[in-house]
This record gives structure tokens, C-alpha cells and sequence, in this order.
């Protein structure tokens, strides 16, 4: 029998109308004659409510309690649309990501699934029942709980299709597929039917939020074909795979932005061997993601050094770097919290020339200051101030025509 993992995001199961909704999706893909695997995201914004709530108890909530907490909401949600299915009549039984055979390494609220052991989902599936497994978790070989990361759920369903080899993997949310740019800020963006895995991973990197980068990331490793649809319509959605020729690919595929940004500057480095290394092997070793680094060119033998990383890591990474900047003799270390990313994406982007011209160029037309710039072969990103992300967003769509055909 066909295998069919079909993933729920948050939105889609927000309150119990819509569980119930869900339920009935499921067991309409069951009737067609599949086995059924669901993987489900916690009720609407629960996920925030836990972290808020444990931010009123403490400042500073331990991790591997957080990863406990944090994973209660999907099993919340689990549990009730198992009930939901089972009271329309279907067999149904709900695991949580450790009964799901889900083991992960143990970096709490980021933690990598090492490998999942398929069997006890095998063995339901045979019993006639729909799984629905609770998302965004795992367990340590240790049996610690972990978190995979906010958005997490989606990684859960496509390692689960990955390794159940799912003859599909369906990921429903709350839009109708990838759009050239968040419809939720250009009103103008379209549906992108297919995306290449790369351009996906390049755009949900930075931060296209309607897959998480890992989910895309293991699809293409094992060339394992997403649709990314919407819960509430049988729409077409976008499929996302391997194996669209170059040719046919828009130049700019689409815009990416992130409100999750902060900067680290470094005032008065000494310019020398070794400094480099000296500021981010510990930042490395606290599990501090850097991503943007830039380093100007040093006047009497003294450079500034900025680097961004998430605005959750800011607190984290500047206890690490306060101290080393002092003892290699550096002027000063500030830090701005609020900035976000805005980049264009697109593997038609590769060897052409002109496109960071036009980017920028755009930008200025639309009076937003770009604080740092940084491109991969496929992508070029500029950082700007927090309240003109949504601005650099609509005028770069305009700019590189998205909202045509
Ligand atoms: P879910 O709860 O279903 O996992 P998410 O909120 O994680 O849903 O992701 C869906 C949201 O992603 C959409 O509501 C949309 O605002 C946002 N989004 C950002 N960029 C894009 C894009 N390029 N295409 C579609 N949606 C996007
Ligand atoms: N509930 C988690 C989050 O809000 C995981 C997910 O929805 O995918 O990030
Ligand atoms: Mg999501």
C-alpha cells in the first residue's frame, strides 16, 4: 500500500474545528487507499505561550527543561487529533517523536535527528491505524527530550517520509504554497508551482519561514519531492524537487527576509595572525551560529570586526566575546539588536552580472541604508534596519519584476 506522510502546521490545527478538519484530510487520504502518517506542529501560537510563560518564572529558563516544555505543545495536539480521527471511525494512534523512534544529538532547542528507528510507526501502520506523530522532537540516545528548532515539525515529516520511504511527503500550512516573497507583506507575490531544492533551501535559510532549511535540506539529500500546499483548499500548491533545468528558472526566483538579527562590533582589533580564530573558535564552541562576518581594512594596524547572529544568541554571544575583545586589546564591543535580513535568491543569479547593482540600487529608491552585504552564488543579502524590512521587500520584488509572469 502507498505510503503518505502529510505534515499540519500550527495554523492548521489551532483550535478543535480545525483539528477536526485536519482529521477528516486524514482519513480522505486513507479512503484513497494509503497508509496515513501525520505529522502535527502545536495548537496555533502555543509554542510562544510555553516560552512566554517560562520567561515570567525566570530570566533565563534552563534548556533541557525548555526542550520538555516546549515539547508538550505537539503533544497536545497529537493526542487530540488521534481523538478527533478515532471518533470519526478510524483507527488512530498518536506517538510522541521518542515512541516515533526519533533520536536526535543533544544541543537543546537545536538538535539534528542522528537517525530514526521506523518500527514502531511500521508496526501501527500495519495494525490499520493513521499515526500521527507529535512534531519538533526527539530523544537522545540518552533519552533526553529535544527540540528541533522553531519550524521544526517540518524536518520531523520529511526524516519520517525519508525513512519510512514514503511514497509522499505533503506539507500543509496556512498559504498556498512558496511565494515569490511573504504573501503576507506583498500582497502582490505569486505561487511558485516548482522550486528547485537549492533555491529553497537558500530561501528558507534566510528566512522564507514557510519550510525550515533542514526539512529542505534532507529532502534533497535523498532527492525526495515536498508539496508544500494549504490546509484549508485543494489548491495546487508548489512542489519542491530536483532537476528543473537552469533555462527555464526565473532569474530571481524570489525575496527572502528575517527579523531575527543582531550585530557584534568589534572596535580596534589588532591586525594580526590568529585574532580571527581567537574570537570565533569560542563562539563555535558555545554553539553560537555566526552568519554574516565583515571585516574592514585596518588603519594604523587596527580594523573593526562585525559579525551578526540571531538576536536569541546576542546575550550569549557578547558574554563570549566581551572578554576576549579585552584581553587582544580591542577598543570597544557594541552590539544592535535590531536589524533584519532581506535577500534576493535565485540560481539564474549565477554568473550573471548586475543583479547586487540593481538590489542596491532599489534600495536607495526606496531611502533604507544597507548596514552590511552579503552573497552566496545564488543569493545576495543586505542588512538593514529592523523598520525597513517590509519596505526593501516590496521594492525588490518590484524591482526584479516577481509580480509578472
Ligand atoms: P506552519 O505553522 O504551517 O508551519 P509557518 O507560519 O511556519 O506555518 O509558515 C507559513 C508562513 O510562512 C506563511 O503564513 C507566510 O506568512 C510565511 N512565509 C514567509 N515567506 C514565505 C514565502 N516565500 N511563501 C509562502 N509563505 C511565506
Ligand atoms: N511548534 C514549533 C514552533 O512553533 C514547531 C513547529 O511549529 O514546526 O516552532
Ligand atoms: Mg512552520
Amino acid at each position: 500500500m502507498p505510503l503518505i506522510v502529510q505534515k499540519y502546521g500550527g495554523t492548521s490545527v489551532a483550535d478543535a474545528e480545525k483539528i477536526k478538519h485536519v482529521a477528516r484530510r486524514a482519513i480522505a487520504a486513507k479512503d484513497k487507499g494509503s497508509d496515513v502518517v501525520v505529522v502535527i506542529s502545536a495548537m496555533g501560537d502555543s509554542t510562544d505561550d510555553l516560552i512566554a510563560l517560562a520567561h515570567q518564572i525566570t530570566d533565563h529558563p534552563d534548556e533541557r527543561e525548555m526542550d520538555i516544555l516546549l515539547s508538550t505543545g505537539e503533544i497536545v495536539s497529537s493526542t487530540l487529533l488521534s481523538m478527533a480521527i478515532k471518533s470519526l471511525g478510524q483507527k488512530a494512534i498518536s506517538l510522541t517523536g521518542a515512541q516515533a523512534g526519533i533520536q536526535t544529538d543533544r544541543v537543546y532547542s537545536q538538535a539534528r535527528i542522528r537517525s530514526i528507528s521506523p518500527q514502531r510507526v511500521q508496526s501501527e501502520l500495519k495494525a490499520g491505524n493513521i499515526v500521527v506523530v507529535a512534531g519538533f522532537q526527539g530523544v537522545t540516545e540518552d533519552m533526553e527530550v529535544t527540540t528541533l528548532g522553531r519550524g521544526g515539525s517540518d524536518t520531523t515529516a520529511v526524516a519520517l517520509a525519508v525513512s519510512l520511504k514514503a511514497d509522499a511527503c505533503e506539507i500543509y500550512t496556512d498559504v498556498e504554497g512558496v511565494f515569490t516573497a511573504d504573501p503576507r507583506i506583498v500582497p502582490e507575490a505569486r505561487r511558485i508551482p516548482e522550486i528547485d531544492y537549492e533555491e529553497m533551501v537558500e530561501l528558507a535559510t534566510y528566512g522564507a519561514k514557510v519550510m525550515h532549511p533542514r526539512a529542505v535540506e534532507i529532502a534533497q539529500i535523498h532527492n525526495l519531492p515536498i508539496l508544500v500546499a494549504c490546509s484549508f483548499n485543494d489548491k495546487p500548491g508548489t512542489v519542491i524537487r530536483g532537476g528543473i533545468p537552469m533555462e527555464v528558472r526565473n532569474k530571481a526566483r524570489g525575496i527572502a527576509h528575517d527579523l531575527n538579527v543582531a550585530k557584534v562590533t568589534i572596535r580596534g582589533v589588532p591586525d594580526k595572525p590568529g585574532i580571527a580564530a581567537t574570537i570565533f573558535e569560542p563562539l563555535a564552541a558555545a554553539n553560537i551560529s555566526v552568519d554574516t562576518i565583515v571585516q574592514n581594512s585596518s588603519v594604523d594596524g587596527l580594523a573593526d570586526l562585525t559579525f551578526t547572529v540571531t538576536r536569541n544568541d546576542l546575550n550569549k554571544a557578547m558574554k563570549v566575546v566581551e572578554p576576549i575583545a579585552k584581553s587582544i586589546g580591542a577598543t570597544s564591543c557594541i552590539s544592535d539588536a535590531k536589524l533584519g535580513k532581506v535577500s534576493i535568491v535565485g540560481t539564474g543569479m549565477q554568473n550573471t552580472p548586475g543583479y547586487a547593482a540593481r538590489m542596491f540600487r532599489a534600495l536607495y529608491e526606496a531611502g533604507i541604508n544597507i548596514e552590511l552585504i552579503t552573497t552566496s552564488e545564488i543569493r545576495i543579502t543586505c542588512i538593514v534596519n529592523e523598520t525597513k524590512v517590509a519596505d526593501a521587500v516590496r521594492s525588490l520584488h518590484k524591482a526584479f519584476q516577481l509580480d509578472q509572469e
